[in-house]
């Protein structure tokens, strides 16, 4: 059966009719196995509308074919029913399939049948709600048309009641959604959409809340939280920045008194979650809502101030999760939320990260008391001097976030913020700092991305010598992701033994006789290819990498054992010189790696030469100092290397337990075609005055050796005498060489 049987009370297709339709017809279901009923019935109900709204007759001649209606159309108001039909009971079975099967709990059901005797129990009446129970004859015209109308109204109010039980639950699942909200504006966006969807309303309405009930604002005024429709634009104003008075003095007058308004074409819901924490719903609802809709309201009411208490505890955990608790600044976390939304919007703003120089130290010295009360200082300043479009973290220990419009954020104005000292209980503390700042922060995809660009930048400006800050640029990251690649091809080499220590010679410039080696690691490739990377390449990374603490190690090793190899072979009193990285004496286990190696070679200490360079000397004597007296105590040789590259001072230098000056490779170059030296002779002056011994490095010319000889210069190293050498030719060298 399908719907062509569905028969509108009058068939004739005249507008009024068509429009009728469209108010949406009750349905009506008519099951009677005799045709006549049929006709009557629709002859009886044609042109009656109920309660404003048309009849829509079903036909069905049958049990079944009525099944079959009833699963297409959930919404038929009302059933007349004959009783019997097929069989004795088939109506009676109708009933039972309407409310056990299909659970079609509003449908109203009047049953009609022929004879008297065939009345059903007033037990199952009860049981499956049935309406009314009429003999055919019983139902003239009017009786027809009243019972119908008396089913219709009983129908529309249950309609209504699960309307609202539906409402109920709809009511109950948002509440369990929104609980999912973790932001009062999300919440109030939620709520908005529930309730208009709850009350079939256009998405239009304003909900407010107490500044004070959002972290960070004042209890003073109610601002406008979240809006829809054409409020919309008015979202984080003050309420009074409407144009219409109507809602605002609605608004203000439900807060005031703690009540819901109900007007005439409008409503405002109050809701409390706590003490301090009420907002107003502001809905635009046409016309006022009904007495059914009130009590709605006020269940979505209790469930949705649950949901804005729970957003409070949340958006105080979101609040100690963003933040700092020293400082009060957005942490790293928020700084790189804030990263990433600018990352997708703004165009000229500038990021930067500030890191403190010496910060440790500090701390270190005078406690970490103090040291927070600097940062907390430090954070005050940059909150007091750059303005509110700024935004500000602290994103690691010593190092503060900022992000805002290139106007402020530049390396001018933020290094000008440390000119002057900062103040600390009774301290002052002059201060100095080191920046990565990144432009164009809108052609990176995350704010991770950009937090890295920034911090190459500012490792790049911790390793020179002389900026104070670098702007991020494209091939820092390339020369970033090559020095990685580099370190873990050296790291890998390395434990799989492929590195080799290749020695120098050094010769004694009075007598020529060889004194000694340098050791020096080389980076060999597979078979026939050269060195992956010459060691001023690789070194700088592997210091950078904390590598060269085990790479320093194994050379000190390497160059002890072949001191063993060569005493065996009979020139056991030569020296050996080892370079030793910063890094090496950060580790507080040098002096004891030192120990163990002399021992294990059967290397006397004053043999072994450790060579620092002078920027390791005289930028952190703190660090160096107290092992290179425990060295020295040992009887070790300390060399400073590269010497007059830096910048140390007479004093500096006459404080350090030092044996020798190893004069740079620069200066010897200098001395060429009769030019002497100026360095090269102010160093082996200054070695003397220190009396310590001073070697050259690079020497490669007859007359480089002959101007240092004539210095005083003690020892020589180059190529003039030998180039680095494998392990395996230092004793044919020799042999050779002391032969001559
Ligand atoms: P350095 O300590 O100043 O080493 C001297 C460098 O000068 C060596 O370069 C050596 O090969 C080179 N050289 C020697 N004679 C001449 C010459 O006549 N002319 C010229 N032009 N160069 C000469 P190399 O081996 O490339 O080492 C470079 C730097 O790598 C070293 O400079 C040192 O700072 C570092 N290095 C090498 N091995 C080690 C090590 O085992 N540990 C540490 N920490 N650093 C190392
Ligand atoms: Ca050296
Ligand atoms: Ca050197």
């Amino acid at each position: 059966m399908t719907d062509e049987l569905i028969q509108f009370i009058n068939d004739t297709e005249s507008p009024d009719i068509r429009q009728a339709i469209q108010v949406l017809p009750w349905k009506i279901l008519v099951v009677d196995d005799d045709h006549e009923v049929h006709n009557t019935t629709q002859f009886v109900l044609r042109d009656q509308y109920v309660f404003g709204r048309p009849l829509c007759l079903l036909h069905a001649y049958s049990g079944l074919e009525a099944h079959k209606h009833l699963r297409e159309h959930p919404d038929i108001a009302v059933a007349l029913l004959d009783v019997v039909m097929e069989t004795e009971q088939a109506g009676l079975d109708l009933v039972e399939y309407i409310r056990d099967e299909l659970k079609l709990t509003e449908c109203r059901i009047i049953l009609r049948t022929g004879q008297p005797g065939y009345a059903p129990e007033l037990a199952v009446i009860h049981e499956y709600d049935i309406n009314d129970y009429r003999t055919k004859a019983e139902l003239t015209h009017t009786r027809l048309i009243s019972t119908v109308s008396a089913a219709l109204r009983s129908y529309q109010q249950l309609y209504a009641i699960a309307q609202n039980r539906r409402g109920l639950e709809l009511i109950v699942g948002a509440a369990a959604d929104l609980m999912e909200q973790h932001a009062i504006s999300g919440l109030a966006e939620g709520v908005l959409t529930q309730l208009t969807a709850l009350f079939k309303l256009p998405l239009d309405g304003i909900v407010c809340t107490q500044k004070g009930a959002l972290s960070g604002g004042d209890d003073q005024h109610c601002y406008v939280v979240s809006a829809a429709g054409r409020y919309a634009r008015y979202i984080a104003q003050p309420l009074e920045t409407l144009p219409d008075r109507r809602i605002v003095s609605a608004i203000l007058a439900s807060v005031s008194q703690g009540q819901h308004q109900f007007g005439t074409d409008y409503t405002v819901l109050y809701l409390k979650a706590a003490p301090h924490q009420e907002a107003a719903i502001f809905l635009d609802t046409e016309q006022a809502l009904t007495a059914l809709d009130r009590p709605l309201l006020e269940v979505f009411v209790a469930n949705i101030a649950a949901c804005f208490r729970n957003v409070k505890l949340v958006e105080r955990l979101n609040y100690i999760a963003y933040h700092d608790p020293l400082t009060q600044l957005p942490n790293r976390l928020q700084f790189i939320a804030d990263l990433d939304t600018v990352a997708q919007t703004q165009v000229d703003t500038v990021a930067a990260l500030l890191d403190i120089d010496h910060f440790t130290d500090l701390n270190d010295g005078l406690g970490q008391d103090i040291g927070n009360m600097f940062l907390v200082a430090v954070a005050a300043r940059l909150r007091t001097r750059l303005g509110p479009e700024c935004r500000l973290a602290r994103v690691g220990a010593d190092v503060f976030g900022v992000l805002g419009p290139e106007s402020q954020v530049n390396a001018t104005n933020l290094l000008a913020l440390f000119h002057d000292p900062f103040e600390v209980g009774e301290y002052q503390f002059p201060v100095t700092i080191t920046m990565g700042l990144c432009r164009n922060l809108d052609n990176a995809d995350s704010g991770i991305t950009l937090l890295k660009r920034i911090n190459i930048a500012l490792n790049r400006a911790k390793r020179s010598l002389s900026a104070h800050y670098e702007y991020y640029l494209a091939e820092m990251e390339d020369n970033t992701r090559w020095r990685v690649e580099v370190i873990r091809h050296l790291r890998q080499d390395f434990q799989s033994g492929k590195l080799r220590v290749w020695y120098q010679p050094q010769i004694a410039l009075a007598t020529g006789a060889v004194t000694g080696f340098e050791a020096l690691v080389r980076w060999p490739g597979d078979g026939t290819r050269g060195f992956i990377q010459p060691p001023d390449v690789f070194i700088p990374l592997a210091e950078y990498s904390g590598l060269i603490i085990q790479i320093g190690v194994w050379v000190l090793e390497q160059a002890c054992a072949q001191y063993a190899q060569l005493a065996a072979a009979g020139f056991g009193s030569l020296k050996m010189a080892v370079n030793v990285s910063m890094a090496q004496f950060r580790k507080a286990d040098l002096l004891e790696k030192v120990v163990y190696a002399l021992e294990h070679y059967q290397m006397p200490p004053s043999l072994l030469e450790l060579e620092i360079t002078e920027s390791i000397a005289m930028d952190e004597p703190k660090v160096v100092l107290q092992s290179l007296e425990a060295l020295k105590q040992l009887g070790v040789q300390i060399a400073i290397d590269d010497f007059g590259t830096g910048y140390s001072s007479l004093g500096q230098l006459q404080s350090l337990p030092i044996d020798c000056l190893k004069i740079d490779r620069s200066f010897v170059s200098e001395i060429q075609q009769g030019k002497g030296g100026m360095y090269a002779e102010t160093i082996v002056g200054l070695s003397q005055k220190l009396r310590v011994d001073s070697i050259a490095e690079g020497v490669e010319t007859l007359e480089q050796a002959g101007f240092l000889r004539g210095l005083g210069c003690t020892t020589a190293q180059g190529y003039l005498y030998a180039p680095p050498m494998p392990a395996e030719q230092l004793n044919e060298w020799l042999r050779q060489y002391t032969k001559k």
